[in-house]
Protein backbone atom coordinates (compact mmCIF):
# COMPACT_ATOMS: atom_id res chain seq x y z
CA UNK A 1 0.00 0.00 0.00
CA UNK A 2 1.26 3.37 -0.71
CA UNK A 3 1.77 6.17 1.66
CA UNK A 4 -0.41 8.72 1.65
CA UNK A 5 1.37 12.67 0.58
CA UNK A 6 0.86 15.27 2.34
CA UNK A 7 -1.14 18.40 0.64
CA UNK A 8 -0.73 18.27 -3.45
CA UNK A 9 1.70 18.53 -5.80
CA UNK A 10 2.03 21.47 -8.15
CA UNK A 11 -0.30 19.60 -10.99
CA UNK A 12 -2.71 19.23 -8.14
CA UNK A 13 -2.37 22.92 -6.82
CA UNK A 14 -3.24 24.62 -10.00
CA UNK A 15 -5.55 21.64 -11.98
CA UNK A 16 -9.01 23.05 -11.17
CA UNK A 17 -7.45 26.65 -13.42
CA UNK A 18 -8.40 28.43 -10.51
CA UNK A 19 -6.10 31.91 -10.65
CA UNK A 20 -3.71 31.49 -7.43
CA UNK A 21 -0.92 33.88 -6.50
CA UNK A 22 1.99 33.31 -3.42
CA UNK A 23 -0.59 33.87 -0.35
CA UNK A 24 -2.65 30.77 -1.72
CA UNK A 25 -0.02 28.04 -0.93
CA UNK A 26 2.84 27.36 0.49
CA UNK A 27 5.44 24.85 0.14
CA UNK A 28 4.97 21.83 2.95
CA UNK A 29 7.76 20.55 4.77
CA UNK A 30 7.78 16.74 3.49
CA UNK A 31 11.42 16.44 2.92
CA UNK A 32 13.97 14.75 5.86
CA UNK A 33 16.27 17.42 5.29
CA UNK A 34 20.51 16.04 4.82
CA UNK A 35 21.00 19.59 3.50
CA UNK A 36 23.03 22.21 5.02
CA UNK A 37 22.40 25.88 4.07
CA UNK A 38 26.11 26.44 3.16
CA UNK A 39 26.45 23.56 0.61
CA UNK A 40 23.08 25.54 -0.87
CA UNK A 41 23.91 27.24 -4.35
CA UNK A 42 21.26 29.56 -5.26
CA UNK A 43 22.98 30.18 -8.71
CA UNK A 44 21.28 30.87 -11.76
CA UNK A 45 22.33 31.02 -15.07
CA UNK A 46 20.46 33.47 -17.26
CA UNK A 47 22.66 32.65 -20.48
CA UNK A 48 25.07 34.17 -22.58
CA UNK A 49 27.64 34.64 -19.43
CA UNK A 50 25.36 36.52 -16.96
CA UNK A 51 25.24 34.21 -14.43
CA UNK A 52 24.03 35.22 -10.59
CA UNK A 53 24.55 33.54 -7.65
CA UNK A 54 21.52 35.31 -6.01
CA UNK A 55 18.30 34.98 -8.64
CA UNK A 56 17.05 38.52 -7.94
CA UNK A 57 16.81 41.16 -10.75
CA UNK A 58 16.19 44.83 -9.93
CA UNK A 59 13.05 45.85 -12.44
CA UNK A 60 13.61 48.98 -14.69
CA UNK A 61 11.64 51.47 -12.95
CA UNK A 62 13.15 54.97 -12.46
CA UNK A 63 11.75 54.72 -8.56
CA UNK A 64 14.51 51.72 -7.82
CA UNK A 65 17.51 51.49 -10.51
CA UNK A 66 19.88 53.94 -10.02
CA UNK A 67 23.19 53.26 -11.29
CA UNK A 68 23.83 53.04 -7.12
CA UNK A 69 21.31 50.45 -6.59
CA UNK A 70 22.84 48.48 -9.55
CA UNK A 71 26.38 48.59 -8.29
CA UNK A 72 25.36 47.19 -4.76
CA UNK A 73 23.27 44.70 -6.07
CA UNK A 74 25.77 42.82 -8.54
CA UNK A 75 27.96 42.90 -5.80
CA UNK A 76 25.67 41.03 -3.28
CA UNK A 77 25.36 38.20 -6.44
CA UNK A 78 21.87 39.68 -8.37
CA UNK A 79 21.89 41.86 -11.22
CA UNK A 80 19.82 45.08 -11.79
CA UNK A 81 18.11 46.23 -15.14
CA UNK A 82 19.23 49.90 -16.06
CA UNK A 83 16.05 51.65 -16.69
CA UNK A 84 14.96 53.88 -19.75
CA UNK A 85 12.80 56.90 -18.79
CA UNK A 86 15.67 59.60 -18.03
CA UNK A 87 14.33 62.88 -19.44
CA UNK A 88 16.10 66.42 -20.33
CA UNK A 89 15.54 69.53 -18.97
CA UNK A 90 12.62 69.96 -21.50
CA UNK A 91 11.13 66.77 -20.34
CA UNK A 92 12.31 64.77 -23.50
CA UNK A 93 13.95 60.91 -23.60
CA UNK A 94 17.59 61.76 -22.67
CA UNK A 95 19.27 58.13 -24.27
CA UNK A 96 22.50 59.90 -23.03
CA UNK A 97 21.85 59.22 -19.15
CA UNK A 98 20.75 56.11 -19.77
CA UNK A 99 23.92 55.26 -20.80
CA UNK A 100 25.63 57.10 -18.52
CA UNK A 101 24.30 55.01 -15.71
CA UNK A 102 25.27 52.16 -17.52
CA UNK A 103 29.05 53.30 -17.95
CA UNK A 104 29.10 54.11 -14.11
CA UNK A 105 28.51 50.66 -13.31
CA UNK A 106 30.58 49.13 -16.03
CA UNK A 107 33.58 51.21 -14.48
CA UNK A 108 32.99 50.66 -10.88
CA UNK A 109 34.63 47.59 -10.17
CA UNK A 110 37.20 46.38 -12.49
CA UNK A 111 39.93 43.40 -12.70
CA UNK A 112 42.12 44.72 -15.36
CA UNK A 113 40.60 48.41 -16.07
CA UNK A 114 40.42 48.77 -20.08
CA UNK A 115 40.12 52.40 -20.33
CA UNK A 116 41.03 54.07 -17.61
CA UNK A 117 40.10 57.46 -16.98
CA UNK A 118 43.42 58.67 -18.72
CA UNK A 119 44.53 62.92 -18.77
CA UNK A 120 47.20 64.71 -20.51
CA UNK A 121 49.99 66.38 -18.85
CA UNK A 122 48.62 69.73 -19.53
CA UNK A 123 46.08 69.42 -18.38
CA UNK A 124 44.77 71.67 -14.72
CA UNK A 125 44.32 69.25 -11.42
CA UNK A 126 40.90 71.32 -11.83
CA UNK A 127 40.20 70.00 -14.59
CA UNK A 128 41.31 66.74 -13.54
CA UNK A 129 39.17 66.71 -10.99
CA UNK A 130 36.01 67.60 -12.65
CA UNK A 131 36.80 64.25 -14.79
CA UNK A 132 36.40 62.04 -11.71
CA UNK A 133 34.11 63.44 -10.23
CA UNK A 134 31.57 63.09 -13.50
CA UNK A 135 28.54 61.39 -13.04
CA UNK A 136 30.09 59.78 -9.71
CA UNK A 137 29.16 59.32 -6.36
CA UNK A 138 31.39 61.43 -3.94
CA UNK A 139 32.81 58.03 -2.48
CA UNK A 140 33.04 56.64 -6.22
CA UNK A 141 35.38 59.61 -7.56
CA UNK A 142 38.41 58.72 -9.54
CA UNK A 143 41.24 59.66 -7.90
CA UNK A 144 44.26 58.58 -9.50
CA UNK A 145 45.12 58.86 -13.46
CA UNK A 146 48.01 57.14 -15.57
CA UNK A 147 48.75 60.14 -17.47
CA UNK A 148 49.65 59.67 -21.36
CA UNK A 149 51.38 62.10 -23.64
CA UNK A 150 48.75 62.46 -25.92
CA UNK A 151 45.90 62.13 -23.12
CA UNK A 152 44.63 59.05 -25.26
CA UNK A 153 43.54 56.03 -23.44
CA UNK A 154 45.99 53.89 -24.92
CA UNK A 155 48.64 56.31 -25.57
CA UNK A 156 52.24 56.44 -24.47
CA UNK A 157 52.75 56.16 -20.56
CA UNK A 158 54.53 58.98 -19.40
CA UNK A 159 53.45 58.82 -15.07
CA UNK A 160 51.03 58.21 -12.72
CA UNK A 161 48.84 61.12 -11.15
CA UNK A 162 47.86 59.70 -7.67
CA UNK A 163 45.39 60.83 -4.93
CA UNK A 164 48.64 62.22 -2.71
CA UNK A 165 50.09 64.38 -5.35
CA UNK A 166 47.06 66.70 -5.39
CA UNK A 167 44.69 68.75 -3.03
CA UNK A 168 41.07 68.64 -4.10
CA UNK A 169 40.27 72.48 -2.72
CA UNK A 170 43.74 74.56 -3.73
CA UNK A 171 46.27 74.62 -5.96
CA UNK A 172 44.08 72.98 -9.14
CA UNK A 173 45.68 75.44 -11.54
CA UNK A 174 49.11 73.54 -11.35
CA UNK A 175 49.96 71.53 -14.71
CA UNK A 176 49.73 67.67 -14.27
CA UNK A 177 52.85 67.56 -15.42
CA UNK A 178 53.88 69.64 -12.23
CA UNK A 179 52.63 66.97 -9.58
CA UNK A 180 52.40 63.69 -11.74
CA UNK A 181 54.58 60.64 -10.73
CA UNK A 182 56.69 60.52 -13.22
CA UNK A 183 58.00 57.48 -15.52
CA UNK A 184 61.59 57.65 -13.27
CA UNK A 185 59.65 56.72 -9.86
CA UNK A 186 57.00 54.74 -11.34
CA UNK A 187 56.56 51.12 -11.27
CA UNK A 188 55.01 49.45 -13.94
CA UNK A 189 53.77 45.93 -15.29
CA UNK A 190 54.32 44.27 -18.79
CA UNK A 191 51.14 43.47 -20.93
CA UNK A 192 51.70 39.50 -20.64
CA UNK A 193 51.14 39.31 -16.68
CA UNK A 194 47.88 37.98 -15.69
CA UNK A 195 45.81 39.09 -12.57
CA UNK A 196 47.18 37.68 -10.00
CA UNK A 197 50.77 38.65 -10.98
CA UNK A 198 49.67 41.93 -11.06
CA UNK A 199 47.88 41.83 -7.91
CA UNK A 200 51.28 39.87 -6.00
CA UNK A 201 52.90 43.21 -7.68
CA UNK A 202 50.59 45.72 -6.04
CA UNK A 203 51.30 43.75 -2.69
CA UNK A 204 54.74 43.27 -2.86
CA UNK A 205 55.46 47.23 -3.84
CA UNK A 206 53.35 48.87 -1.08
CA UNK A 207 51.65 50.90 -4.19
CA UNK A 208 47.80 51.29 -4.85
CA UNK A 209 47.75 51.73 -8.28
CA UNK A 210 49.43 49.46 -11.41
CA UNK A 211 49.95 50.68 -14.66
CA UNK A 212 50.45 48.13 -17.00
CA UNK A 213 52.07 49.08 -20.79
CA UNK A 214 53.03 46.91 -23.92
CA UNK A 215 56.71 47.01 -25.09
CA UNK A 216 56.33 50.14 -26.76
CA UNK A 217 55.31 51.79 -23.38
CA UNK A 218 51.78 52.01 -24.75
CA UNK A 219 49.11 51.91 -21.78
CA UNK A 220 47.31 48.74 -21.88
CA UNK A 221 45.61 48.49 -18.57
CA UNK A 222 44.94 49.65 -14.58
CA UNK A 223 45.25 47.51 -12.31
CA UNK A 224 44.11 48.89 -8.57
CA UNK A 225 44.23 47.61 -4.86
CA UNK A 226 40.79 49.16 -4.32
CA UNK A 227 39.38 46.55 -7.09
CA UNK A 228 41.24 43.90 -5.70
CA UNK A 229 40.01 44.86 -2.24
CA UNK A 230 36.26 45.05 -3.71
CA UNK A 231 36.65 41.45 -4.97
CA UNK A 232 37.43 40.29 -2.07
CA UNK A 233 34.79 42.13 0.06
CA UNK A 234 31.97 40.44 -2.35
CA UNK A 235 33.17 37.20 -3.54
CA UNK A 236 29.57 36.47 -4.78
CA UNK A 237 29.46 39.40 -7.30
CA UNK A 238 27.76 39.41 -11.03
CA UNK A 239 31.14 40.25 -12.97
CA UNK A 240 31.83 39.41 -16.69
CA UNK A 241 35.41 37.87 -17.54
CA UNK A 242 37.41 40.86 -17.03
CA UNK A 243 36.29 41.26 -13.14
CA UNK A 244 33.53 44.01 -14.08
CA UNK A 245 30.00 43.67 -12.53
CA UNK A 246 27.29 43.14 -14.95
CA UNK A 247 24.69 45.65 -15.49
CA UNK A 248 21.40 45.40 -18.22
CA UNK A 249 19.13 48.00 -19.73
CA UNK A 250 15.88 48.39 -21.00
CA UNK A 251 14.20 49.55 -24.02
CA UNK A 252 10.41 50.20 -24.85
CA UNK A 253 8.91 49.08 -28.40
CA UNK A 254 9.25 52.32 -29.68
CA UNK A 255 11.23 53.51 -32.66
CA UNK A 256 13.94 55.61 -30.48
CA UNK A 257 14.96 52.25 -29.31
CA UNK A 258 17.09 51.13 -31.96
CA UNK A 259 19.38 54.10 -31.23
CA UNK A 260 19.06 53.12 -27.07
CA UNK A 261 20.05 49.49 -28.13
CA UNK A 262 23.11 50.34 -30.19
CA UNK A 263 24.19 52.96 -27.58
CA UNK A 264 23.36 50.87 -24.83
CA UNK A 265 25.58 47.82 -25.83
CA UNK A 266 28.39 50.15 -27.26
CA UNK A 267 28.63 51.58 -23.46
CA UNK A 268 29.43 47.79 -22.18
CA UNK A 269 25.99 46.46 -21.29
CA UNK A 270 25.79 42.83 -21.02
CA UNK A 271 22.13 42.13 -21.73
CA UNK A 272 19.06 44.32 -22.78
CA UNK A 273 15.51 43.65 -21.74
CA UNK A 274 12.65 44.66 -24.29
CA UNK A 275 10.44 46.67 -21.59
CA UNK A 276 6.83 46.28 -22.24
CA UNK A 277 3.85 45.18 -19.88
CA UNK A 278 2.50 43.30 -22.81
CA UNK A 279 5.19 41.29 -24.83
CA UNK A 280 3.07 39.11 -26.77
CA UNK A 281 2.24 40.85 -29.96
CA UNK A 282 3.85 42.74 -33.30
CA UNK A 283 5.95 45.41 -31.49
CA UNK A 284 7.78 43.50 -29.29
CA UNK A 285 8.36 40.53 -31.39
CA UNK A 286 10.39 43.12 -33.75
CA UNK A 287 12.55 44.80 -31.31
CA UNK A 288 13.79 41.22 -29.74
CA UNK A 289 14.33 39.84 -33.40
CA UNK A 290 16.16 43.45 -34.57
CA UNK A 291 18.40 42.81 -31.20
CA UNK A 292 18.75 39.19 -31.71
CA UNK A 293 19.88 39.96 -35.24
CA UNK A 294 22.90 41.99 -34.43
CA UNK A 295 23.74 41.06 -30.26
CA UNK A 296 23.60 37.30 -30.80
CA UNK A 297 26.16 37.35 -27.75
CA UNK A 298 24.40 39.51 -25.57
CA UNK A 299 21.41 38.34 -22.75
CA UNK A 300 17.87 39.24 -24.54
CA UNK A 301 15.50 39.09 -22.15
CA UNK A 302 11.19 39.56 -23.38
CA UNK A 303 8.25 39.99 -21.93
CA UNK A 304 5.75 40.70 -19.95
CA UNK A 305 3.69 37.77 -20.32
CA UNK A 306 1.72 35.43 -18.47
CA UNK A 307 0.31 32.74 -20.38
CA UNK A 308 0.79 29.65 -22.01
CA UNK A 309 0.31 30.80 -25.58
CA UNK A 310 2.71 33.39 -24.96
CA UNK A 311 5.17 31.36 -23.48
CA UNK A 312 5.29 28.67 -26.37
CA UNK A 313 5.24 32.28 -28.88
CA UNK A 314 8.85 33.05 -27.63
CA UNK A 315 10.57 29.42 -26.46
CA UNK A 316 9.89 29.03 -30.57
CA UNK A 317 11.34 32.28 -31.13
CA UNK A 318 15.09 30.33 -30.40
CA UNK A 319 16.81 33.52 -29.65
CA UNK A 320 14.85 34.87 -26.34
CA UNK A 321 17.26 34.04 -23.47
CA UNK A 322 14.76 34.70 -20.65
CA UNK A 323 11.34 36.37 -20.46
CA UNK A 324 9.88 37.98 -17.41
CA UNK A 325 6.39 36.67 -16.29
CA UNK A 326 3.85 38.58 -14.87
CA UNK A 327 1.26 40.55 -16.09
CA UNK A 328 -0.74 43.18 -13.46
CA UNK A 329 0.53 41.34 -10.40
CA UNK A 330 3.01 44.28 -9.38
CA UNK A 331 2.19 45.66 -5.97
CA UNK A 332 2.13 48.97 -8.04
CA UNK A 333 0.39 48.16 -10.67
CA UNK A 334 -3.44 48.74 -11.82
CA UNK A 335 -3.59 47.31 -15.17
CA UNK A 336 -5.85 44.49 -14.05
CA UNK A 337 -8.25 46.43 -13.01
CA UNK A 338 -7.06 49.80 -15.60
CA UNK A 339 -7.29 47.04 -18.94
CA UNK A 340 -9.54 44.55 -17.08
CA UNK A 341 -6.48 42.21 -18.41
CA UNK A 342 -3.98 40.19 -16.01
CA UNK A 343 -3.41 37.30 -13.95
CA UNK A 344 -2.51 36.18 -10.62
CA UNK A 345 1.11 36.13 -10.25
CA UNK A 346 1.24 31.75 -9.05
CA UNK A 347 -0.67 30.83 -11.98
CA UNK A 348 1.23 32.85 -14.56
CA UNK A 349 5.24 31.57 -13.41
CA UNK A 350 3.48 27.79 -13.25
CA UNK A 351 1.93 28.02 -16.73
CA UNK A 352 4.42 29.82 -18.84
CA UNK A 353 7.35 27.69 -17.27
CA UNK A 354 5.87 24.83 -18.20
CA UNK A 355 4.73 25.99 -21.58
CA UNK A 356 8.41 26.47 -21.69
CA UNK A 357 9.68 23.29 -20.51
CA UNK A 358 7.14 21.30 -22.85
CA UNK A 359 8.91 23.29 -25.66
CA UNK A 360 12.23 21.76 -24.64
CA UNK A 361 13.45 25.36 -24.52
CA UNK A 362 16.23 26.44 -21.90
CA UNK A 363 14.41 29.99 -22.13
CA UNK A 364 14.57 30.90 -18.30
CA UNK A 365 10.95 32.21 -16.24
CA UNK A 366 11.49 35.44 -14.77
CA UNK A 367 8.84 35.83 -12.25
CA UNK A 368 8.42 39.56 -11.95
CA UNK A 369 5.48 41.49 -10.11
CA UNK A 370 3.83 40.61 -6.46
CA UNK A 371 7.19 39.77 -4.60
CA UNK A 372 7.04 40.73 -1.09
CA UNK A 373 8.74 38.51 0.85
CA UNK A 374 11.90 35.82 0.45
CA UNK A 375 9.11 33.42 1.06
CA UNK A 376 7.47 34.53 -2.20
CA UNK A 377 10.82 33.97 -4.15
CA UNK A 378 11.56 30.29 -2.67
CA UNK A 379 7.35 29.87 -3.74
CA UNK A 380 8.13 31.60 -7.43
CA UNK A 381 11.63 29.17 -7.85
CA UNK A 382 9.38 26.44 -7.23
CA UNK A 383 6.60 26.72 -9.42
CA UNK A 384 9.74 26.94 -12.53
CA UNK A 385 10.79 30.12 -12.28
CA UNK A 386 14.95 30.53 -12.70
CA UNK A 387 15.15 34.04 -11.41
CA UNK A 388 12.49 36.56 -9.90
CA UNK A 389 12.29 40.67 -10.92
CA UNK A 390 11.44 42.63 -7.59
CA UNK A 391 10.82 46.96 -7.62
CA UNK A 392 8.85 46.93 -4.64
CA UNK A 393 11.56 44.50 -2.30
CA UNK A 394 14.49 47.08 -3.24
CA UNK A 395 12.18 50.65 -3.23
CA UNK A 396 13.11 52.57 -0.05
CA UNK A 397 17.17 51.33 -0.45
CA UNK A 398 19.45 54.36 0.51
CA UNK A 399 20.52 53.79 -3.35
CA UNK A 400 17.31 54.03 -4.79
CA UNK A 401 16.55 57.64 -6.88
CA UNK A 402 14.51 60.11 -4.81
CA UNK A 403 14.38 61.76 -1.94
CA UNK A 404 13.88 60.27 2.28
CA UNK A 405 11.15 62.17 3.72
CA UNK A 406 9.11 61.78 6.98
CA UNK A 407 5.62 60.99 6.85
CA UNK A 408 2.97 62.03 9.43
CA UNK A 409 3.88 59.91 12.29
CA UNK A 410 7.60 60.82 11.55
CA UNK A 411 8.71 57.38 9.94
CA UNK A 412 11.19 57.52 7.60
CA UNK A 413 9.57 56.96 3.62
CA UNK A 414 10.22 56.87 0.34
CA UNK A 415 8.32 57.13 -3.01
CA UNK A 416 8.18 54.13 -5.02
CA UNK A 417 6.13 54.28 -8.28
CA UNK A 418 4.49 52.44 -11.42
CA UNK A 419 6.53 52.99 -14.69
CA UNK A 420 2.99 53.10 -15.72
CA UNK A 421 1.70 56.16 -13.56
CA UNK A 422 1.13 60.26 -14.32
CA UNK A 423 4.54 60.58 -12.27
CA UNK A 424 7.04 58.60 -14.24
CA UNK A 425 5.11 59.91 -17.16
CA UNK A 426 7.40 57.17 -19.31
CA UNK A 427 8.55 58.77 -22.41
CA UNK A 428 7.15 62.08 -21.63
CA UNK A 429 5.32 63.86 -24.87
CA UNK A 430 6.21 60.54 -26.92
CA UNK A 431 4.17 58.49 -24.51
CA UNK A 432 2.18 56.79 -27.34
CA UNK A 433 1.93 52.68 -26.77
CA UNK A 434 2.76 50.35 -24.18
CA UNK A 435 1.20 52.22 -21.25
CA UNK A 436 -0.45 54.44 -23.40
CA UNK A 437 -2.19 57.56 -21.98
CA UNK A 438 -4.35 56.06 -19.41
CA UNK A 439 -2.96 54.59 -16.02
CA UNK A 440 -1.89 51.44 -15.08
CA UNK A 441 0.29 52.09 -12.06
CA UNK A 442 0.39 54.31 -9.10
CA UNK A 443 2.45 55.80 -6.25
CA UNK A 444 2.84 54.18 -3.29
CA UNK A 445 4.98 55.47 -0.06
CA UNK A 446 7.66 52.56 0.90
CA UNK A 447 9.46 52.28 4.66
CA UNK A 448 13.28 53.80 3.99
CA UNK A 449 15.11 50.34 4.36
CA UNK A 450 18.58 52.19 4.39
CA UNK A 451 22.10 50.91 2.71
CA UNK A 452 20.84 47.20 0.44
CA UNK A 453 24.38 45.75 1.83
CA UNK A 454 22.04 45.81 5.24
CA UNK A 455 18.88 44.75 4.30
CA UNK A 456 19.51 42.46 1.47
CA UNK A 457 21.67 40.00 2.93
CA UNK A 458 18.93 38.76 5.19
CA UNK A 459 16.70 37.91 2.02
CA UNK A 460 19.35 35.61 0.72
CA UNK A 461 19.79 33.99 3.99
CA UNK A 462 16.06 33.12 4.08
CA UNK A 463 16.28 31.81 0.77
CA UNK A 464 19.41 29.29 1.68
CA UNK A 465 17.15 28.11 4.99
CA UNK A 466 14.27 27.71 2.82
CA UNK A 467 16.09 25.34 0.74
CA UNK A 468 17.56 23.55 3.55
CA UNK A 469 14.52 22.97 4.74
CA UNK A 470 13.18 21.46 1.38
CA UNK A 471 16.46 19.52 1.51
CA UNK A 472 17.37 20.94 -2.31
CA UNK A 473 20.95 21.82 -2.83
CA UNK A 474 20.12 23.82 -6.13
CA UNK A 475 17.28 25.63 -7.98
CA UNK A 476 17.31 22.62 -10.31
CA UNK A 477 17.06 19.88 -7.60
CA UNK A 478 13.79 21.86 -6.47
CA UNK A 479 12.51 22.16 -10.41
CA UNK A 480 13.25 18.33 -9.95
CA UNK A 481 11.43 17.82 -6.58
CA UNK A 482 8.22 19.79 -7.61
CA UNK A 483 8.00 18.00 -11.05
CA UNK A 484 8.53 14.56 -9.60
CA UNK A 485 5.75 15.54 -6.91
CA UNK A 486 8.42 15.16 -4.20
CA UNK A 487 7.93 18.71 -3.01
CA UNK A 488 4.43 19.49 -1.72
CA UNK A 489 2.21 22.46 -1.38
CA UNK A 490 -0.74 23.47 0.61
CA UNK A 491 -3.36 25.52 -0.46
CA UNK A 492 -4.81 27.86 2.27
CA UNK A 493 -7.63 29.96 2.47
CA UNK A 494 -7.94 33.86 4.24
CA UNK A 495 -7.51 32.45 7.66
CA UNK A 496 -4.75 30.36 7.09
CA UNK A 497 -3.31 33.45 5.49
CA UNK A 498 -4.17 35.40 8.61
CA UNK A 499 -2.29 32.92 10.73
CA UNK A 500 0.80 32.85 9.19
CA UNK A 501 1.15 36.82 9.64
CA UNK A 502 1.50 38.34 12.94
CA UNK A 503 -0.89 38.08 15.11
CA UNK A 504 -2.22 41.41 15.97
P1 LIG B 1 6.69 44.74 -7.44
O1 LIG B 1 7.98 44.03 -7.25
O2 LIG B 1 6.68 46.12 -6.90
O3 LIG B 1 5.52 43.95 -6.94
O4 LIG B 1 6.44 44.83 -9.03
C1 LIG B 1 7.40 45.34 -9.92
C2 LIG B 1 6.96 45.03 -11.33
O5 LIG B 1 5.73 45.67 -11.65
C3 LIG B 1 7.90 45.52 -12.40
O6 LIG B 1 9.00 44.68 -12.59
C4 LIG B 1 7.01 45.60 -13.64
O7 LIG B 1 6.87 44.36 -14.27
C5 LIG B 1 5.68 45.95 -13.06
N1 LIG B 1 5.36 47.37 -13.17
C6 LIG B 1 6.12 48.44 -12.88
N2 LIG B 1 5.43 49.59 -13.00
C7 LIG B 1 4.21 49.24 -13.41
C8 LIG B 1 3.03 49.96 -13.73
O8 LIG B 1 2.94 51.19 -13.56
N3 LIG B 1 1.96 49.23 -14.17
C9 LIG B 1 2.03 47.88 -14.33
N4 LIG B 1 0.98 47.25 -14.85
N5 LIG B 1 3.10 47.17 -13.96
C10 LIG B 1 4.17 47.83 -13.53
Amino acid sequence: MSEERSGLSAEELFARGDERTYDDFTLLNTQFSETDKCNVSLTTDLGKGVVLRVPVMASPMDSVTSPRLAIALARLGGIAVIHYNHKDAEGRPNIGKQVEDIMQVKRSQNGFIEDPLVVAPEMTIGQVIELGNKNREPEEAIRTFPVTENGQSHGRLVGLLRREDYFLGSRTNLKVKERMLGLDGLIVGDSTMDLERAREMIWQEHIKSLPIVDREGNLVYLVTRGDMEKSEQFPFATTDKSGKLQVLFAVSTWPESYERVEKGFAAGADGVVVDTSQGFGRHPLEMLKYIADRHLGKLLIGGNISTSEAARELARLDFVDAYRCGQGSGSICTTADAIGIGRAGATAIYECARAVHESRSKMVTIADGGIRFAGDIVKALALGAGAVMVGSMLAGSDECPGEKKLDERGRQIMEYWGMGSKKANVGGEARVRDYGNHEEGIVRRVPYKGKLGKHFPAVVDALLHAFEVSDCRSIADLHNGVSQGEVRFGLRGPAAVMESRPHD
